[in-house]
């Protein structure tokens, strides 16, 4: 069973519930036996308080048990070359989660049209801009497409997300990919593509594991009760024969 977490919202966020308080979530991820978790709050642009990090650092400093605990953040790109924190910002965190596709956004630019084939192009354009971004440590939920955001129910996103992989350069990505590993950048394993019904990105995640990129591990949680979804990653897993040794981890990148 996966015993790691790295991508959780407390409720700094504004789209997490209330209850996602960081000793609540420390105290439900220790009941469940986890080995390590990490924090990452969204950042709308300079709203973010710095102090409400400081505040979260200063907290999960106190807590002296057995998990591994990590103060990181969910950053964005709007696009090329401009990700929604400043590096400075970006700086206080133990790693930044870097989304290439929150469309729903403000400031995301989005696929030109409603075509597989924009989507196509459009979507290896944000997220190779999040893997040329030097502050980028893992890509969260990259090819997974939000349904709400384009009015579609998820049958028909599942169905058009299917056809936008077809129109995907493979020699492209598998480019980018070499880059990911090459970088130790993880590639996120969230259990929402399955909630969404986009089961064809196995092959994307085998793509990933051929080309000796680490697999980020992932709830994407905003209540408490979904801090256990990413048990639903259990089957995917297996089938992907993902061993430890495929798995990111935070790093310390001093010297
Ligand atoms: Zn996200
Ligand atoms: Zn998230």
């Amino acid at each position: 069973m996966l015993k790691i977490d790295y991508h959780i919202h407390t409720q700094i966020s504004p789209c997490a519930s209330e209850d996602m308080e960081i000793h609540r979530i420390i105290q439900a991820e220790e009941e469940r036996g986890m080995n390590a978790i990490g924090f990452t709050d969204h950042c709308y642009g300079f709203e973010y308080k710095i102090l409400r990090a400081e505040a979260a650092r200063k907290e999960i400093s106190q807590y002296d048990g057995s998990m591994e605990v990590f103060l990181g953040l969910e950053a964005h790109m709007h696009q090329y070359r401009h990700a929604s924190v400043m590096l400075e910002f970006a700086a206080q965190f133990d790693y930044v989660l870097m989304a290439p596709n929150h469309y729903h956004l403000r400031g995301v630019v989005r696929p030109d049209a409603m075509t597989p084939r924009s989507f196509a192009i459009h979507e290896m354009y944000m997220f190779e801009a999040a893997l040329n971004c030097p502050f980028t440590d893992a890509i969260a939920h990259p090819f997974v497409f939000l349904p709400s955001t384009f009015g579609l129910n998820v049958d028909e996103m599942a169905e058009f997300s299917a056809e936008v992989m077809t129109c995907i350069d493979d020699k492209r990505l598998a480019y980018a990919l070499d880059m990911a590993a090459q970088r130790e950048i993880g590639i996120e394993l969230s259990p929402r593509f399955l909630s969404l019904r986009q089961s064809h990105l196995m092959e994307f995640y085998r793509m990933c594991l051929e080309r000796q990129v680490k697999l980020f591990i992932g709830s994407d949680a905003h209540a408490l009760d979904a801090l256990a979804s990413v048990d639903l990653l259990q089957p995917a897993i297996e089938e992907l024969e993902v061993g430890e040794e495929n798995l990111w981890y935070p790093k310390e990148w001093a010297w």
